[in-house]
């Protein structure tokens, strides 16, 4: 029989539940991706993401055609609406089933049925699988069967769920050997991305790693250093983090091949490791909650937080201008958008510190942060992104509560003390010292004058003041307690 596996945010060739299911039900496999226009049409024509996609692609084609040892046995790829072209190509080449890992986002969820359906009508079977998170939908519960909407009790349950056959690689190279020739007149190779409609965006060196080969190289360097994971986490200017979450975002990389390291090292006593894992049990934790859950796409999880009033109007649009550009006088938030803007990256530490900015400091609609962050972010993912932005507006499950309200210059005087990162993305700040570098506009007229700092002209100052923003948050959000 023939089966199509249909790749989406699983770019690899190895350790791929869909790739191995087919491999081992069918006689011949082909492999298809496909540029959705129902998505790319939406985005601008320079986005870093689709450089990263088209990249790894090229390395996916790569890898297909040395594992099926065919120079021919690579990746179909198609330009075109999802839905409409994989039932297409399946009809083509007379499958009897198509292949997919999950994708529980609601538009994919949606986008799926379609594609079953219209399979169905064919005669073809369409099989679906999970792959990209590593306990998912109803495998964590409760005892009295209801999804868990607090972390700590459900990392635990995790934890007591997760075993070595779950963590358990798919071994494809066994079965490669079906991986099929791409029928004749279709095109070798990956579209250019002018081809695509867009223009190049990565930066100079140091480039954004790209495909299977760079995640490993990215997971390599973070193994040397995830013993201190836990200590050194919190300082954007260290060293600290992985930076795989475009990778697991793409799936470049399993997810498996993760947990099973980290898991074994905690097991080893390794403290990084452990906190490291934890965080990949939070990237399934949002998962579940926006499977369980999705009206958190559009609307609080907890219902009284839809009461809040945010500000609206001209005035808060020119906050959220500010914030967006990195324009906001407070040197920790505006170095962090910097980030954002300049590499498509931000630090964990900092995403918690300019979200709580906006919805605490400029009192804006978490909503318009979470759509920047979906526009810039590399590793933007649906779940993960809604879950940081409802946890820093307080109104999601196991959130922060609402009184607790970040500071941006003590967060700025801990988390980044001798101001390393603030200097790396502004410059024009380089010279202030260290001390005046988090709140200019406590510096001394010297001091401002020595590092040619003019405020208002060379850096803005500051768009609110923070003490005065948290009483008002305090009366906004009065609203939640009153309800
Ligand atoms: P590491 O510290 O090395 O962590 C390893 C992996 O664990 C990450 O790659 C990620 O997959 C997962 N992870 C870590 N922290 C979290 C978390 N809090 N929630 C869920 N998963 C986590 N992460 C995204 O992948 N996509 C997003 O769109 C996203 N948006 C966010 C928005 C806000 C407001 C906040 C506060 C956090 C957001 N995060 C998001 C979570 C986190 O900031 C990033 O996963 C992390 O900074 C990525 O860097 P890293 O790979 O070096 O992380």
């Amino acid at each position: 029989s023939t089966g199509l596996v249909w790749f989406r945010r699983d770019l690899r060739a190895n350790d791929h539940a869909a790739l191995y299911r087919a491999l081992t039900q069918c006689r011949q496999v082909h492999c298809v991706f496909v540029f959705d226009r129902e998505i790319l049409d939406l985005l601008p024509r320079a986005d870093r993401r689709v450089e990263f996609i088209r990249e790894s692609l090229v390395e996916l084609d790569a890898a297909l055609r040395a594992l099926g040892q065919h120079p021919h046995a690579g990746l179909i790829v198609r330009h075109a609406i999802a839905s409409d072209a994989v039932p297409a190509l399946a009809q083509a080449l007379q499958a009897q089933a198509v292949y997919a890992n999950h994708d529980d986002e609601p538009q994919a969820l949606q986008r799926d049925s379609l594609v079953r359906t219209r399979l169905a009508s064919a005669g073809i079977a369409f099989h679906t699988f999970k792959d990209h998170i590593l306990l998912e939908r109803n495998e964590v519960l409760t005892q009295t069967g209801t999804p868990y909407s607090v972390f700590t009790p459900y990392k635990n349950a995790w934890l007591r769920k997760i075993d070595a056959f779950q963590l358990q690689s798919y071994a494809i190279e066994r079965h490669a050997h079906r991986l099929a020739p791409r029928p004749a007149g279709e095109c070798l190779g990956i579209p250019s991305l002018s081809a695509l409609g867009f223009e190049a965006t990565l930066p100079g060196p140091p480039r954004l790693p790209t495909g299977s080969s760079g995640a490993l190289r990215l997971f390599d360097d973070f193994l040397h250093r995830i013993e201190r994971y836990h200590d050194t986490r919190d300082f954007p200017s260290v060293k600290g983090p992985s930076y795989l979450s475009v990778h697991l975002r793409f799936g470049t990389i399993s997810p498996r091949l993760l947990a099973r390291s980290a898991h074994a090292l905690a097991q080893a006593g390794n403290p990084g490791a452990a906190t490291w894992l934890n965080e990949l049990i939070w990237r399934d934790f949002y998962a579940q909650i926006l499977f369980h859950h999705p009206h958190v796409v559009d609307r609080s999880f907890k219902p009284p937080y839809d009461a809040i009033q945010w500000e609206t109007g001209a005035a808060a649009q020119a906050l959220f201008s500010a914030w967006c550009e990195g324009r906001t006088g407070y040197p920790l938030v505006d170095a962090a958008m910097a980030q954002l803007n300049q590499t498509g990256y931000m630090h964990n530490r900092l995403r918690m510190v300019v979200a709580s900015f906006l919805v605490k400091d400029l009192g804006l609609d978490w909503r318009w942060g979470e759509r920047y962050f979906a526009t810039r972010l590399n590793d933007f993912d649906l779940a993960s992104n809604n879950g940081g932005w409802q946890w820093a507006s307080s109104s999601g499950c196991d959130a922060q509560p609402y009184f607790r309200i970040f500071n941006p210059v003590s967060q700025s005087e801990k988390f980044d003390k001798e101001g390393r990162f603030i200097r790396r993305y502004l410059p024009q700040l380089a010279k202030l010292p260290t001390a005046a570098l988090h709140a200019p506009w406590r510096a001394r007229p010297l001091e401002l004058q020595e590092a040619g700092v003019v405020l208002g002209q060379t850096y803005p100052e500051p768009v609110v003041d923070h003490e005065s923003a948290r009483l008002r948050t305090l009366q906004r959000y009065a609203v939640v307690k009153a309800g």
